[in-house]
């Protein structure tokens, strides 16, 4: 089958000479250094984007914090979810644009981009819309004792905490950056996005999307830019919270960095080790399909989906087969083809970093199946199955956030939920049982923020979704993302 055909607005939008997002306006970059975006499937260079300093990050910060003070604090809940909503008309009226913009930075298949990142973004819009007018708080009865007849009451008001700094990173770029935009904007704050140096495109069109939505200048701004950017962003001092996605060291990083910034508050969706266990009961037949969706989805490149398969003695040898056999099924090829499996990786140094374990697991004798990058052109890795020399091996403990996935055979309950612990995440896990009673028992010793079962790696805006031990802190979605984007004011009132 062909590639799908580029529109003429994706040519032209890679045409352009980004700057950043600024107050509504396209402003030019202080410097005239550049970053090159490649294509992943072809290393030919698809755009380039500005990389921002002090002066542009500051001036983007000031144009939030006024817009959080005068227009966006004037504006009523219910107008902020109708601008949210008309911003989510707008993403499905320009689905293939972003689609296309997407798969083009990060090698998503392209129906991976229209029917997951585009299409669950505009739900994740409404979503966050609906919340609008539905954030409040809570009266009180005090119990101090009344002397003269006096009497009291209290009440609590969710208050916004003023301009976020959204650190978005490269696997999901528009889906992302949208959570933290919904959150931001439903909640009355307003925010400055740092999305990553490897796939900027879709969030610098959804900035001009934003604006046409009648959201009003400077409440969503975009500088582009690497990590020294994302620096100068989380030390401004106008900045409340830092709201970051990424890996465990740069989490860690920001996190102390935003917490000795004035306490800054700071909330960190990071990576997973995360483990799928299949149970004696499970019918392998049946639970493949979805099993290998969920973990090979996007090459891999997903935080929640699981690297660590736990497959019960008595039926590793029929997983082990029958999954060795399913992947090199897959039709690895242009993420452009709508025939294609399984595309590239994103970007090139993630591309280096997989072939490192890759290389680490060929070197023991580890390799099941797959374990090879492919040669020629574009980021291209096989799915690949490896056996594991232990609970400490490297490839049992460290994320690769690739399509390499363990197997590791279990014979007893306690046996498995030592191992899937054995880890320093805590980000997702998943049971395959039809033996509920088991899976109610094992759950609550299970350390993972999101436990599925009979199914992995899906996210939905009114389930909370965040991680345990190093995989972060705070939850998004749900009422709980409210938490981390409001102040709670308490009022005592003698009457
Ligand atoms: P990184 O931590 O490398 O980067 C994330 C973002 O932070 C990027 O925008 C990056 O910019 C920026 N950044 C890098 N260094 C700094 C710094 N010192 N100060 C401020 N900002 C900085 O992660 P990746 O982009 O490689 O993303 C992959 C990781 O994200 C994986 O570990 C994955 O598990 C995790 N992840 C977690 C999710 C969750 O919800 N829990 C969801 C998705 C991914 P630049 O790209 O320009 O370097």
């Amino acid at each position: 089958m062909s590639e799908v055909q580029i529109l003429e607005s994706v040519r032209q939008f890679m045409a352009r000479q980004h700057g950043h997002f600024v107050h509504g306006k396209w402003i030019a970059p202080a410097t005239s250094e550049r970053i090159e975006l490649l294509n992943p499937a072809t290393e030919q260079v698809i755009a380039t984007i500005a990389v921002g300093g002090q002066e542009e990050v500051e001036q983007a910060v000031q144009s939030a914090h006024d817009a959080f003070t005068n227009d966006w604090a004037n504006t009523s809940p219910y107008e902020r979810g109708v601008k949210l909503n008309k911003l989510a008309d707008l993403v499905e009226q320009h689905a293939e644009e972003l689609a296309q913009l997407e798969t083009l930075s990060t090698g998503k298949l392209i129906n991976l981009s229209r029917h997951l990142e585009v299409a669950q973004s505009v739900v994740f819009l409404r979503y966050f819309a609906g919340w609008a007018t539905k954030i409040h708080g809570q009266t009180m009865q005090p119990s101090i004792p009344s002397m003269n007849g006096e009497k009291y009451t209290a009440y609590t008001v969710r208050q916004p905490v003023g301009v976020v700094a959204g650190i978005v990173p490269w696997n999901f770029s528009l889906m992302i950056g949208i959570w933290k935009i919904g959150s931001a904007l439903t909640t009355g704050c307003t925010i400055v996005i740092k999305p990553s140096e490897f796939a900027t495109l879709t969030l610098l069109r959804l900035v001009e999307l934003a604006l046409e939505a009648g959201i009003p200048a400077g409440v969503i701004n975009v500088v582009t830019g690497k990590g020294d950017t994302g620096q100068h962003l989380i030390h401004s001092s106008l900045v409340k919270k830092v709201s970051f996605t990424g890996s465990v060291p740069t989490g860690i990083a920001i996190g102390k960095q935003a917490m000795s910034s004035d306490l800054t508050r700071v909330s960190l969706e990071l990576g997973g080790k995360n483990a799928a266990a299949i149970l004696a009961d499970a019918c392998i037949d049946e639970i493949l399909p979805t099993l290998l969706q969920a973990t090979f989805v996007h090459q891999g490149q997903v935080c929640a989906a699981p690297e660590r398969f736990f497959i019960h003695q008595s039926k590793y040898d029929e997983f082990v087969q029958k999954v060795s056999g399913a992947l090199q099924q897959l039709k690895i090829g242009s993420p452009l083809d709508e025939s294609s499996m399984f595309g590239p990786l994103s970007n090139q140094p993630h591309f280096d970093k997989v072939k490192h374990y890759l290389h680490l697991a060929q070197k023991n004798n580890q390799v099941i199946s797959g374990g090879h990058a492919i040669q020629g052109t574009g980021y291209f890795v096989e799915p690949t199955l490896l056996k594991v020399q232990g609970v400490d091996d490297p490839l049992f403990l460290e994320e690769t956030f690739g399509p390499v996935v363990d197997v590791i055979p279990f014979t007893s309950d306690e046996e498995l939920i030592a191992m899937m612990n054995h880890s320093r995440f805590g980000l997702t896990a998943s049971l395959w049982t039809n033996d509920l009673a088991k899976a109610l028992r094992l759950i609550p010793q299970i350390e993972a923020g999101s436990i599925w079962v009979n199914m992995h790696t899906f996210l939905d805006p009114s389930v909370p979704f965040g991680g345990i031990k190093a995989s972060g802190v705070g939850r998004e979605f749900s009422d709980a993302f409210i938490e981390d984007y409001t102040e709670l004011k308490s009022v005592m009132i003698r009457y």
